[in-house]
């Protein structure tokens, strides 16, 4: 553990798949070459195979003794290799050679029958764990996190691209760079958090959905949604790992009858919401419902005004 945590909270309510995040942090840190394919923050859809695809079922993580698990290696074609586009047949342009997968091939591709169809974004940064399954793994003690901040990075002098870090992360949040032979990842973009300014993907969000911050820092927004409100989960937490990135879930349209009448329960199936964040999301939906309800009727609510707040990072 470090004396101190930065954390965030992304709220999945607001989120607008725009991949503002995804280029701002592209364009920040990964224009070099080996970086083509890479995207240290992602944003899929759900219910999807994500980034890269089936990461969920490729392993990771600590066991129940505590051990370290590596997993499984993607390919790069798990991730999607850049493809090029055939000017010469233009105004009619496709890609080439016709591509099969790539990131976000499965945007906006929802589950259920009309009318009562659903999907919604998922945006995944590293999670700058408490206990980072990269760093356990990592024969070279290449990977520590900082004192100071919890910010997991990779010292890019002892990486040797062993990629060990890779099939530990049960996130899959490392990414092999082949050109510079190392290992890479999101690095809470701590130049500009040593400057007292948030994450690129924080500061860009359109849907302003990102909160950042210290997670002892109790007038914070992310200590209130976290520790206070409690209605901000973790991404599979039992994978071991403890992430400091927590979500808001979603709290799903209603069903409706055949003639559009609301039916009460959500489209998004419950078991689906728990198998991402946990037993905890039911309280968690509950207490989103109550407090909109709450604002609804006119009354102060602390926890929607947090959310809909300008003050989202204090760093
Ligand atoms: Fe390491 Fe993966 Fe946790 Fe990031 S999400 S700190 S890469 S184990």
């Amino acid at each position: 553990m470090s004396q101190r945590q930065l954390a965030m909270v992304i709220d999945i309510n607001k989120c607008l798949g725009c991949q503002t995040c995804t280029i701002a942090d592209k364009n920040m840190w990964l224009r070099g070459p080996g970086q083509e394919y890479m995207c240290w923050n992602s944003v899929e859809t759900r219910p999807g195979d994500g980034y890269p695809r089936r990461w969920e079922k490729m392993g990771g993580g600590f066991d129940a003794n505590g051990e370290v698990q590596l997993g499984d290696l993607p390919g790069v074609e798990d991730y999607g290799v850049p493809w090029e586009w055939d000017w010469e047949k233009l105004p009619h342009i496709f890609p080439r050679p016709q591509p099969s997968w790539g990131p976000n091939w499965q945007e906006d591709v929802g589950e259920g029958e009309y009318p009562n169809t659903w999907y919604f974004y998922l945006p995944r940064p590293c999670n700058h764990c408490n206990k980072p399954a990269c760093l356990a793994a990592c024969p070279r003690q290449a990977i520590y996190k900082r004192e100071e901040d919890g910010i997991v990075l990779i010292d890019q002098e002892r990486c040797r691209g062993y990629r060990y870090c890779v099939r530990a992360c049960p996130y899959k949040k490392p990414y092999y760079n082949v050109q510079t032979n190392k290992a890479e990842k999101c690095i809470f973009c701590f130049p500009r958090v040593e400057k007292g300014v948030p994450p690129a993907c924080v500061a860009q969000c359109a849907g302003r959905i990102r909160f950042f911050g210290f997670m002892d820092d109790t007038e914070g927004p992310v200590y209130k949604l976290v520790k206070k409100f409690k209605v901000a989960v973790p991404l599979h937490p039992e994978y071991g790992t403890e992430p400091n990135v927590y979500y808001v879930p979603p709290i799903s349209t209603p069903r409706v009858g055949n003639n559009g009448e609301p039916q009460g329960q959500g489209r998004i199936p419950l078991a689906y919401l728990e198998s991402l964040f946990g037993p905890s999301v039911r309280q968690v939906l509950d207490t989103l419902r109550q407090e909109i309800a709450r604002a609804r009727r006119g009354e102060t609510s602390e926890l929607i005004q947090t959310l809909v707040s300008n003050q989202r990072w204090r760093v």
